[in-house]
């Protein structure tokens, strides 16, 4: 094993795939997910673009103080204030990256800045200069390098390395092109660039036309040493190269490859849950590893033959990627320790008072249905990871459905009791409406005697059955404040969209 190279694993998920549409996180949720990308064993977490606004620039900060083990890298334009505030907020973290980038393709060239190629290379020597007078580990990326003129290419190349790049990053920033010929740029720089050598050479390949992932595994075919990818390859438009789906592979056909990385690859499934769990962006059931049927066979013949020798027709052991020890179901009649050993499997140890409540959870959840699935204790288990500090919890929620046709009344009314823990006071308030869920929003408006906006609302279903549970997600708007999100899962998906009306509120500054 030891004399296989390592490749290194830069994470992309909070800085690219912050940008997918809807993805927007806050800071709680951009610091949990770090921690846990350090855990998977990320070499570097690229944590933001710290001049993009101050938000992004407390993240950043917040990260390299949280964070153990990886390299924090903030990107940058070739600016000095935005070199500067890298600088300044991951100067906290033990390791630390500054990636400068600049547009080198024509169409770039000549739509983005109208510059000659001879003033874009001085741009991206100052740039990695001034990144340098703060620390020695600077990544260059040429944009959309891919679409650049190979000669070029290498020129701004060999001028970075020069002024002090350690990593060259080539991204297929558009997504365009395609194995083979992601192996000629590779090896058409390491033929023509004369310090190549001096610079570990990453890829960062967008998914436009489904070949991110292959594109990657080319590049370090052809000697490429870093690879940026993003936890369910969320990102810009279709997306970033899948870091799962790479790592994976990089694993799997060894034989081919003959790379190590230092990916925890038992975290994968835990990470990928909450990464989509915070965004809202779910996990397609057919995604390779971390989608819900990666591992499910459903033909009997394909059945038969996992029993007898799971080779047939596993190429991978979901245990290595974690999923859990076992499908075995969990029911009413399961205890204390049944609960919390499944839940270690599945790469969750709680508190002991969260424990607690979450075994609570389950209790009342075993009443209502009757096989408990891994993604129901997920589910259970990640209402309160997530949830912060509580000002309000909801006692009940009843529905009244009035059956009387000949008025033209609203045909239902809800009734919700809140109690607001800082005062320990109960908060009733009554609604009728058009629907039951906008019925309950605003029961509970009216019971913190607020006006709070919806601004989305989605429902699915957990697991399968006539008893799955509901998952709701709903973000809430109040005066100017960002959209804040919400979100309970509940056999009664009545009672599960009160609660998460409930955490988004509580979220709001009201
Ligand atoms: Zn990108």
């Amino acid at each position: 094993m030891n004399d296989q190279e390592k490749v290194k694993i830069f994470d992309t998920t909070l800085r690219d795939g912050e940008q997918s549409p809807g993805a927007s996180m806050n800071l709680k949720e951009k610091v949990e997910i770090a921690r846990q990308l350090d855990l998977l064993g990320v070499d570097i977490i690229e944590a933001g673009f710290p001049a993009a606004s101050p938000g992004d620039f407390e993240s950043v900060s917040m990260i390299a103080k949280e964070t153990e083990n990886a390299t924090i890298c903030g990107l940058a334009r070739c600016l000095d204030n935005d070199i500067q505030k890298v600088a300044e907020s991951t100067a906290a973290a033990l390791n630390k990256r500054i990636h400068v980038f600049l547009a080198t393709s024509n169409i770039h060239r000549k739509f983005k800045f109208n510059k000659p190629k001879e003033e874009i290379i001085k741009l991206a020597i100052r740039g990695v200069e001034k990144a340098k007078s703060f620390v020695d580990d600077v990544e260059f990326s040429p944009e959309d390098a891919t679409r650049t003129e190979l000669s070029f290419l290498a020129e701004i190349v060999e001028a970075v390395i020069k002024a002090g790049a350690t990593t060259v990053n080539i991204p297929d920033t558009v997504g365009y092109t395609t194995p083979s010929e992601m192996t000629g740029i590779i090896q058409y720089l390491k033929k023509n660039v004369s310090c190549i050598d001096q610079a570990i050479i990453s890829v960062h390949c967008h998914d436009d036309l489904g070949m991110s992932v292959a594109n990657s595994l080319a590049a370090v075919d052809a000697g490429a040493r870093q690879i940026e990818c993003t936890i369910n390859g969320i990102g810009e438009r279709a997306g970033n190269c899948s870091l799962e789906e790479v790592v994976m592979a990089l694993k799997t056909r060894q034989d081919l490859f003959n790379f190590q990385t230092n990916i925890m690859t038992k975290e994968i499934c835990k990470t990928s849950r909450m990464v989509s769990h915070i965004t809202g962006i779910t996990v397609p059931s057919n995604k390779a590893i971390v989608g819900a049927n990666a591992f499910a066979h459903e033909s009997g013949v394909h059945q038969d033959g996992v029993l007898k020798n799971r080779e047939t027709y596993e190429i991978m052991d979901p245990q290595d990627v974690g999923w859990g020890e076992s499908e075995l179901v969990l029911g009413k009649h399961s205890g204390r320790h049944a609960f919390e050993k499944r839940l270690i499997s599945l790469g969750y140890e709680l508190e002991k008072d969260v424990f607690e409540e979450a075994f609570h959870s389950f209790k009342v959840l075993s009443d209502k249905k009757k096989t408990i699935y891994n993604q129901d204790l997920v589910s259970i288990v990640e209402n309160f990871a997530l949830q912060s500090a509580e000002n309000f919890s909801l006692v009940s929620v009843e529905m009244n459905y009035l059956r009387e046709k000949s008025t033209s009344e609203p045909s239902l009314k809800a009734k919700v009791t809140i109690k607001d823990l800082r005062s320990g006071e109960l908060l009733l308030g009554e609604s009728s409406g058009e629907g039951p869920v906008e019925a309950i929003f605003e029961a509970i408006n009216r019971a913190l005697k607020v006006s709070v906006k919806v601004f989305s609302y989605s429902i699915k279903s957990v697991t399968e059955g006539q008893d799955a549970m509901g998952e709701v997600a709903v973000k809430l708007t109040y005066n100017d404040s960002s959209p804040k999100m919400g979100r309970a899962a509940s056999v009664d998906v009545l009672e599960a969209s009160a609660q998460a009306f409930l955490y988004a509120l509580n979220l709001l500054d009201l």
